[in-house]
């Protein structure tokens, strides 16, 4: 039997659900005309996976992490960090960095709108605030999509361990920065921080770009709203682990992020969003083509997550439709190892990450068939595989491309 030596991870985001009273009680996927997944689950074994765990509600980052074969309590490190590095920005050992928004306070300094109007460019509003020093740390900051920004400090004696200014909420002013444990490092982060905070209002409040939005009848961006800090460390990559030469097609920055965190490239795509209208034919191909030069392609596809957090179930459903039919190239790939899954449930009655366990597909040489022949969170479940860590998954697939090493002997 010949082994696989290439490996392709399809990871659609958020694919799995619970039965939906728009689709007469069918998930999603059980109500999708899928041709190709059901080809694929008929050749090769199915089974569902709880990436962090049985039950256990998983974010996007953590569950990549672990289904990549990262410990996430060893390599973890928060959201600020993946999201930086998700905008190519350069991080250095020791960086705390996080996810940060462009807002409106009115003049009493209460948040009127989280997203400044979802403003369309933070480009110039991020330049008036790059490279600012306080007591000798240097604040970077590199604009997004829409209001998003990155914050990075940098400098000597920092943690990561500090509370967030965003309150999630409108109505109310922004949360001082407080130190979540009782090192001098926190204290000082916190300190520093919210002196940046308030430096940054002030040059924001009063410069002609937001006396422009004004007189536009746009809401003003004058404040910086930060979230989810992180420590940037090094971390052994993919490649040194697995021996495996990967790389990432994405569209949303965090996964991009991830993708650069554990060492993988990411290649660009054109039409590749991280929304509902991204090309995935195009990832596809591309996909397809990066086997060429790559041990190991990982395609993440948002899109079913985003109509889950809508509770879309019928948009959801036609969307499953649109990455099967950008599948149809798979069937023809007889020597790779193709593994088609997602990182958590969101479910469309929940409108948010669920628990509940993923289908997953495993399509190569070598791979066991079962009598698994339709690609469905109930069909799975019935199949061949049960993975109770995404990391086991990781452990599957080298076992199958004959990498895995021998514990004892
Ligand atoms: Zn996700
Ligand atoms: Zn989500």
């Amino acid at each position: 039997m010949s082994v696989p030596k290439k490996a392709l991870l399809v990871i659609c985001d958020g694919l799995g659900d619970r039965p939906c009273k728009e689709l007469a009680n069918k998930t999603p996927l059980e109500a999708a005309k899928k041709p190709n997944l059901n080809a694929l689950a008929k050749d090769g074994a199915c089974g569902i996976m709880s990436p962090l765990g049985a039950g256990i509600r998983a974010g996007s980052d953590t569950a990549h992490l672990s289904i990549f074969g990262y410990n996430i309590k060893r390599y973890y490190l928060g959201r600020g960090p993946l999201e930086a590095l998700g905008l190519k920005m350069q991080l250095q050992q020791g960086d705390i960095a996080f996810r940060a928004n462009l807002a409106t306070v009115d003049k009493k300094g209460v948040i009127i709108d989280r997203r400044a109007g979802r403003i369309d460019n933070s480009e110039p509003f991020a330049e008036l605030l790059n490279g600012m020093e306080i007591k000798g740390i240097k604040f970077i900051i590199k604009a997004g999509t829409a209001h998003r920004l990155a914050l990075v400090m940098r400098g000597k004696g920092l943690s990561p361990n500090i509370s967030d200014s965003d309150p999630h909420k409108e109505g109310i002013k922004p949360l001082e920065i407080k130190p979540l444990d009782d090192s001098k490092e926190a204290a000082f982060t916190a300190k520093v921080l919210n002196e940046f905070l308030a430096k940054a209002h002030k040059i924001l409040a009063g410069h002609k770009l937001n006396k422009e939005r004004k007189k536009q009848g746009l809401m003003e961006a004058n404040f910086v709203l930060t979230r989810g800090a992180g420590v940037f460390k090094r971390i052994p990559s993919f490649e040194e682990r697995f021996r495996m030469k990967a790389c990432c097609i994405a569209g949303a920055g965090l996964y991009k992020g991830i993708a650069r965190f554990i060492g993988m490239d990411v290649l660009d795509v054109e039409g590749a969003t991280g929304k509902a209208n991204t090309n995935i034919n195009a990832k596809i191909s591309k996909a397809i083509e990066a086997l060429g030069e790559y041990d190991f392609v990982f395609v993440h596809i948002k899109g079913c997550d985003v109509f889950g957090h809508d509770g879309n179930a019928k948009g959801k459903r036609e969307f499953i439709e649109r990455i099967d039919s950008a599948l149809k190239p798979l069937l023809k790939l007889k020597d790779v190892l193709v593994i088609i899954t997602a990182d958590h449930s969101t479910p469309c009655c929940m409108k948010d990450h669920s628990g509940d366990a993923v289908p997953v597909l495993l399509r190569g040489p070598g791979v066991r068939t079962d009598d698994v022949t339709e690609f469905t969170e109930r069909a799975c479940a019935k199949g061949y595989y049960r993975f109770d860590k995404g990391m086991e998954l990781m452990n599957e697939i080298l076992n199958l491309m004959n990498k895995a090493e021998l514990v004892g002997s």
